[in-house]
């Protein structure tokens, strides 16, 4: 399997906080990955590294072959990312924030938009941002993501606070994703059913990768850590 992510050992500290401690793993082309933790697990440090938004303090990290903090990143255009809590103009409409985001991305409008059918908002896409549901949000936050067919998707947060069915609908369309040979990287707070589903779970606990795996392999493992309280 071909690797878009390699992280290699990677620290970042923000001052004396340790955000991320010695943490390496790799992804592959189609993986569909959970990253779990708790809240200041090192989730969105991890994804920010990826990005290339931070530089890490020790270690070396490649996406897409090169090292995406460096300036000429030429991956960063393949990198599609859903922040955490990821709010819209509730004036505009699904269309026009897409628009929005593809000009911003210098992608074509016209592809930018058919994503709101492959995230199922066609019907919607007429309306305001701000007649949405959390569920159809997230989703919108999703086609942003995807605008310029990422090869390595990162989503941090994206099912919390969705219902169940809503948290369902959005898992099909991300694993239909990786399928399709992207990479899939999905942080939640809580290993759920939904999570493990993901064919990967990766586990953080405080900055520090504890586990790693399918999930058939983390039942196996005896000990977790107890402040993780999986529901495995
Ligand atoms: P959450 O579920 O809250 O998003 P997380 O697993 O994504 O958590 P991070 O956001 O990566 O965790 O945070 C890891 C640790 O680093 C936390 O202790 C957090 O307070 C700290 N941290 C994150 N960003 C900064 C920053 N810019 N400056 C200082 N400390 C930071």
């Amino acid at each position: 399997m071909m690797k878009t992510v390699r992280i290699s050992d990677v620290t970042k500290d923000y001052g004396r906080v340790k955000a991320v401690r010695g943490a390496s793993f790799e992804l592959g082309q189609g993986e569909l990955v959970a990253l779990i933790g708790h809240n200041g697990a090192g989730k969105t440090t991890l994804m920010k590294l990826m990005l290339g938004l931070i530089r890490s303090t020790a270690g070396s990290i490649e996406v897409l072959g090169d090292n995406p903090a460096a300036g000429q990143f030429a991956g960063r255009r393949q990198l599609g990312y859903l922040p955490e809590n990821v709010s819209f103009d509730a004036a505009l409409t699904g269309r026009e924030t897409l628009a929005f985001y593809a000009r911003l991305k210098r992608e074509p409008v016209a592809s930018a938009l058919k994503l709101l059918d492959a995230v199922g908002l066609g019907d919607a896409s007429r309306r305001r941002v701000g007649t949405y549901s959390k569920g159809m949000r997230q989703r919108l936050g999703l086609a942003q993501a995807l605008i310029g067919h990422p090869r390595v998707l990162l989503l941090d947060e994206p099912t919390t606070g969705l219902d169940p069915e809503l948290r369902q609908t959005f898992y099909e369309v991300i694993q239909r994703l990786a399928t399709e040979g992207t990479t899939v990287l999905l942080s939640s707070h809580a290993l759920t059913e939904l999570e493990e589903r993901a064919g990967r779970v990766i586990i953080m606990n405080r900055g520090v990768k504890v586990a790693d795996g399918s999930i058939e392999k983390l039942r196996n493992i005896a000990r977790l850590p107890t402040k993780i309280r999986l529901k495995v």
